[in-house]
């Protein structure tokens, strides 16, 4: 957990990010779906049984600078993220989170959403 706090700390609004070389597929990653305007795909790093994040391909860096005009694509994240959830038998519920900045956790400057689930959820979530 420390080590995501720093990352979070030192993460660079601008540029290119290890989610683009995914999305280029520049390094590997367990792709559960894909198509011309995301990409759903396991968290290197998962913190529930179930952790998979949806991106944009669009480069939006974070929810904050997101324009009115990025509000279908951002929608369209929800949507396939609650269907790879129904995918992976998530029938009891999950959580989707999107972190926001230094303060909300955010470690790599690629707007996404992290699925989590295959466990009880606690709130707040620290
Ligand atoms: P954030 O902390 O920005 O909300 O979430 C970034 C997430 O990306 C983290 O949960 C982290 O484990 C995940 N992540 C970072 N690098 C990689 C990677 O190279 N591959 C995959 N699949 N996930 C990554």
């Amino acid at each position: 957990m420390a080590d995501q706090i720093a990352k979070a700390q030192v993460a660079q609004p601008c540029g290119d990010t290890i989610f683009g070389k995914i999305i280029r597929k520049e390094i590997p990653a367990k792709i559960t779906f894909e198509d011309d305007r995301c990409l759903a795909f396991h968290d290197i790093s998962p913190r529930a049984p179930r952790h998979f994040l949806v991106i944009p391909k669009k480069h939006i860096f974070q929810i904050s600078v997101a324009a009115d005009d990025d509000e279908s694509l951002l929608g369209h994240l929800m949507i396939v993220g609650k269907k790879c959830a129904a995918d992976l038998g998530l029938k009891h519920g999950y959580r989707m989170v999107v972190n926001e900045g230094a303060v909300g956790g955010q470690s790599v400057c690629h707007i996404h959403f992290h699925v989590l689930g295959g466990r009880q959820m606690n709130w707040p979530p620290g």
